[in-house]
């Protein structure tokens, strides 16, 4: 139904919890502005840029993007290469829908970046009737959005391409898709980073500094911390009201993140994306063939328990078929290059457990030096509290009841002893961060063999 959505995107460290008063405020201008725009009808920038340059507001025009805003003109704040970096996007969004980039050559949205709301209001940019609500960072309606000015360019940047991915869902996908979609998938598309002043999407980002003040990743740890990371189930129920608090939006991006780039999932999540976005979609993605929910809310929280900056989701895949009891002395090969690997054989709760680990392996390079290491690890680096290197030894499960299941590390080492704590797969991996596994080589020869 409606072709538009609304946004009150929250920025780290600055949080401004949204009443309930104003997310409803958002919603009833969803009616108000049912005219402002869907794709098939042609939408003209020109007379609000004729509107703006009468109010001496600054306009900046590219292919698909028309920029006005009231910011005074500073060198070297970036402003003027929005729209440039927002037509770098378009072409990456198409892609993610399998949409031909030259089927939209004639798509066109106008953003509006504020600083003084009182004179988009004098010059007829910004409705005087409430139909925008007090947008406390973005908000967007068919083929227009408004941003408020931001002081830090990268965060700035993210908005308005997070308000443009509405503007897109809305307009070309005519998408009405309950909010952890909607702002999921906004918050995936417009992530990226600029590599020579180009727009290079980077759905998990790969360091804190591509992606200033989002703050996601980080508020996802945090609640790890707390052991309050939300399950899949909850995150697909998110409610509008709540969506406006930062662990709401970067869970919404995690659960899009991980369905859109797990090796087991994103096939049927791209065939339900490729179909209608509408209210349903929840119902329509679990519906899907070769979509498995249970199994897509366990990658979940395993997701969420080693997120980090370059997380790597096809080496971080995990293989959760639970081996045979181990009968007599087994062996595992652990590569160096991958997360958790299931060692093929279960353990039984309380019974004790030797590892013995044999083998190098390289983890990348520092400099001219090739970092090579036995299963004990090298100071080298550590990560999570341990050397990078170490061989870890865990299992998969709620520590306490009504908590999210985690790996709890039992053993690590050349020489581990460990007492299973639950009936359940034994899982290995070199201890390494989940963004740092592709240039790793080699890995550990492990046997395992039970206490008598
Ligand atoms: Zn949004």
């Amino acid at each position: 139904m409606a072709s538009h959505r609304s946004t009150l995107l929250p920025r780290a460290g600055g949080a401004t919890p949204i009443s309930r008063r104003a997310a409803c405020r958002a919603v009833a201008a969803l009616v108000l502005l049912e005219a402002a725009g869907r794709a098939a009808e042609p939408f003209d920038p020109a007379p609000l840029a004729a509107l703006a340059r009468r109010a001496g507001l600054r306009v900046v025009a590219g292919r698909h993007l028309t920029l006005v805003t009231d910011v005074a003109a500073r060198d070297g704040d970036g402003i003027d290469e929005l729209p440039r970096v927002f037509d770098d996007a378009v072409p990456a969004w198409c892609r993610h829908f399998g949409l031909v980039p030259e089927s939209l050559a004639g798509w066109h949205v106008c953003g509006c970046l504020v600083e003084d709301r009182e004179r988009f209001r004098n010059a007829g940019l910004l409705p005087p009737d409430g139909s925008v609500p007090d947008f406390v960072n973005g908000f967007s309606a068919g083929h227009r959005f408004w941003l408020a000015e931001q002081t830090n360019p990268a965060y700035r940047r993210h908005l308005l391409l997070h308000e443009g991915v509405h503007s897109f869902m809305a307009t070309v996908r005519e998408a009405s898709t309950p909010p952890w979609y909607t702002e999921g998938i906004a918050e995936l598309l417009a992530t990226h980073r600029l590599v020579d002043g180009r727009f290079e999407p980077t759905p998990i980002p790969a360091r804190a500094a591509d992606v200033e003040q989002l703050g996601r990743i980080d508020a996802l740890r945090r609640l790890r911390g707390t052991a309050s990371q939300p399950s899949l189930s909850e995150v697909v129920a998110l409610p509008p009201a709540l969506h406006a608090e930062i662990p709401a939006y970067a869970a919404a991006w995690a659960a899009v993140a991980l369905l859109s780039g797990h090796p087991r999932h994103a096939g049927a999540f791209v065939r339900a994306e490729r179909g209608a976005l509408d209210g349903e979609f929840t119902a329509r993605l679990i519906a899907t063939a070769g979509f498995d929910a249970r199994s897509a809310g366990r990658d979940f929280d395993a997701f969420l328990d080693d997120l980090d900056y370059g997380y790597d989701l096809p080496r971080m895949a995990i293989d959760w078929t639970a081996g045979p009891p181990l009968a007599a002395p087994a062996r595992a090969t652990v590569a160096a290059d991958r997360g958790w690997q299931n060692a093929g054989v279960s353990l039984a709760a309380g019974r004790g457990y030797r590892l013995r680990a044999t083998g190098r392996c390289r983890l990348g390079s520092a400099g001219t030096t090739v970092l090579e290491s036995e299963s004990d690890g090298i100071s080298f680096d550590w990560y999570r509290g341990r050397p990078i290197g170490r061989l870890l030894a865990a299992q998969w499960r709620a520590v306490e009841a009504g908590r999210r299941p985690t790996f709890e590390v039992l053993a690590t080492g050349a020489g581990g002893e460990l007492r299973a704590a639950v009936d359940g797969p034994l899982f290995l991996r070199v201890n390494d961060a989940p963004g740092a596994l592709a240039d790793n080589r080699g890995g550990y020869d492990v046997e395992i063999a039970a206490d008598r």
